[in-house]
């Protein structure tokens, strides 16, 4: 395994893996402070790929709180011993600097209901112009044939295949099922952050969205009675949603009746750690996805 900084030594290390017979490349784009989800998708994408490339890069361009980005954990060595361990060929771990180097101007912008609902309402849609950017130099640095990402974070991949589409980056985007620790909590480089006391209000998340799902499994359809169940669940614990969402999987419209598939999406700050979480309902179990 090799780990680069730069973009010119990651291009040099892929041309050669190419030149040796490496016919497609995968890549994993991650902040680091690896867990078993990024494991997942190293997985899969080893599974599908001759070279698997991971991306550590904790995109401050995506930050819309500098306390946020700074403290979000950056563990490098024993990222690099689990890339190593999940049998990654190159990790890609460039500084700010290589990234946006001085004179920088470029930012690539999905417009719309994509990054103005949810997350970009509540974070802010510069949060997205930096997802955007920052996974578009990654797709085009590593030519990459297939990149891996999270379901977890529903819109993002949504973000990441329009704008691979409307650029014509030709990388097969596949999304991944969500990974969670035994009581539910999707597992996020965020939960470290968390007090054993946040951390058990926490679980109140996917709770909430179990909630959600189990009633439309008796019959509820109205989301206004299932939005009372999940925030009944939620203030239990003493959480205030940012969000509570009920909406259209691809377009991210608000619904008002579940009579087709239906993605629920939670935000909320426990203590000052900002957790996200979803569920698709109507599509079990969660499905992997490609385009
Ligand atoms: P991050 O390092 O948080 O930017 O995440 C990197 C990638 O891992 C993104 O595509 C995330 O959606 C994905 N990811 C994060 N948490 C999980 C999880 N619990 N299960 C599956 N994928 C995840």
């Amino acid at each position: 395994m090799r780990v680069v900084r730069t973009i010119r030594e990651l291009r040099a290390e892929l041309a050669e893996r190419r030149g040796a017979g490496a016919a497609r490349v995968g890549l994993v784009p991650t902040m680091g402070a690896l867990h078993e989800g990024h494991l997942s998708l190293l997985r899969a994408a080893r599974a599908e790929n001759d070279a698997v490339v991971l991306s550590i890069f904790v995109n401050p361009k995506q930050f819309t709180e500098g306390a946020d980005l700074d403290a979000y954990p950056r563990t490098e060595v024993s990222d690099t011993d689990a890339a190593e361990a999940a049998d990654v060929d190159i990790v890609f771990a460039p500084a700010a600097s290589e990234m946006y180097p001085a004179g920088y101007a470029t930012t690539v912008s999905v417009g719309g209901a994509l990054t103005e609902t949810l997350e970009g309402a509540g974070r802010g849609t510069a949060h997205f112009d930096g997802v955007a950017t920052v996974v578009a130099k990654l797709l085009i640095a590593v030519g990459a044939d297939a990149a891996y990402f999270g379901q977890k974070d529903a819109q993002q991949l949504l973000v990441v295949r329009r704008m691979a589409a409307d650029l014509g980056i030709p990388t097969r985007i596949v999304s991944c099922p969500t990974q969670r620790d035994d009581d539910g909590l999707a597992l996020s480089s965020r939960n470290t952050l968390l007090s054993d006391e946040e951390r058990s209000r926490a679980v109140a998340i996917p709770r909430a969205l179990q909630a959600v799902r189990s009633a439309v499994l008796e019959g509820a359809r109205d989301v206004a009675e299932l939005r009372t169940i999940a925030l009944s669940m939620l203030h239990a614990s003493n959480l205030e949603p940012e969000y509570l969402a009920f909406a259209d999987p691809a377009t991210l419209e608000e619904v008002a009746v579940i009579d087709r598939p239906v993605l629920v999406a939670i935000a909320a700050r426990v203590g000052a750690v900002r957790l996200i979480d979803n569920l698709l309902l109507g599509s079990e179990p969660e499905q992997r996805e490609e385009s």
